[in-house]
């Protein structure tokens, strides 16, 4: 358990949390005093692990399966949820998936698939958050809204992917469905914001870091010189859940060590 608890009391559902940033997110939230779903969607051993090493920290937590793609696993976590906890205070929107192909090559299947969780799974679990928000209201004496939603997008929600057309285009959409949703839902104190990471260690992507070379050619993209690791993320994602960002509304903060900052033109162009 951290000192500062600025999440005491309250619940989160972090979707994909049975690795990467989505466990790193769970880590991190727990340690501020949240309870959280650790939702996974295949064996239930990643899950495991990240609800063990919570509560082994002092913290709750319960791992409940679901493929976020499908409208009624998701109904069923969030009703799950809700036996669990009582109610939801937080949505941390991080599964995803790469399906990766050249443009010409790239398959309806791994379209629809890419779409279908890193897009349609965070509509159907932020439309089901959204419901309990409004169902129970603000209670103050844990935050002054009603609810948060933090979507994970990516840097490629503006930098174009090229091999990755099926994965930019759902970061993309990812950007304007979160401030669409900021907007429409900000009278409703709900806050709504992204983070859009860069290149971060962990399973999705460990052919860009995993050898010398790899990460030498990485570094390139990344003015700061460091690949990020989940703990930056966590981190960023705490402060977006909590009360100290009660005005930031529609939001993407980039954390990214400056990879959005152009660095094919730190020599003047
Ligand atoms: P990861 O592969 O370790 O984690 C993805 C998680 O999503 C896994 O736990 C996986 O089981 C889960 N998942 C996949 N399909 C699911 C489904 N249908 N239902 C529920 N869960 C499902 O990769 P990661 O890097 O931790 O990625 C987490 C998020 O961060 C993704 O949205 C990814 O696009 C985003 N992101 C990652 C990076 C990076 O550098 N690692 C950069 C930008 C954005």
């Amino acid at each position: 358990m951290g000192v500062t608890q600025r999440l005491k009391g309250q619940s989160a559902v972090v979707t994909g949390a049975s690795s990467g940033i989505g466990a790193g997110v769970a880590r991190a939230l727990a340690r501020e005093g949240a309870q959280i779903i650790v939702n996974y969607a295949g064996h239930p051993e990643g899950a495991e692990k990240v609800v063990h090493e919570i509560e082994t920290a002092g913290g709750k937590a319960l791992a409940i399966r679901a493929d976020v793609s499908q409208e009624d696993q998701v109904i069923a976590m969030f009703a799950k949820t809700i036996e669990a906890f009582g109610t939801v205070d937080i949505l941390v929107n991080n599964a995803g998936l790469q399906k990766d192909a050249p443009f010409q090559n790239m398959t309806l299947a791994q379209w629809n698939a890419v779409l279908g969780v890193n897009l349609t799974g965070q509509f159907l679990c932020a439309r089901e958050a959204v419901k309990e928000f409004l169902r129970r209201g603000i209670v103050p004496e844990r935050s002054r809204t009603a609810g948060k939603i933090i979507c994970m997008s990516s840097v490629h929600e503006v930098i174009p992917w090229a091999g990755h057309a099926n994965y930019a285009a759902s970061k993309g959409g990812v950007m304007l469905l979160m401030k669409t949703m900021a907007q429409e839902l900000a009278p409703l104190k709900i806050r709504v914001n992204s983070i859009a990471p860069g290149a971060i260690k962990t399973p999705i992507n460990t052919a860009a870091w995993d050898t010398p070379e790899a990460e030498a050619n990485l570094l390139k993209l990344i003015p700061y010189k460091r690949v990020g690791v989940v703990e930056d993320i966590g981190a960023a994602a705490v402060w977006l859940a909590s009360d100290e960002s009660d005005y930031v509304q529609g939001t993407t903060l980039f954390v990214d060590g400056g990879m959005t900052l152009y660095p094919g033109f730190d020599m003047g162009g």
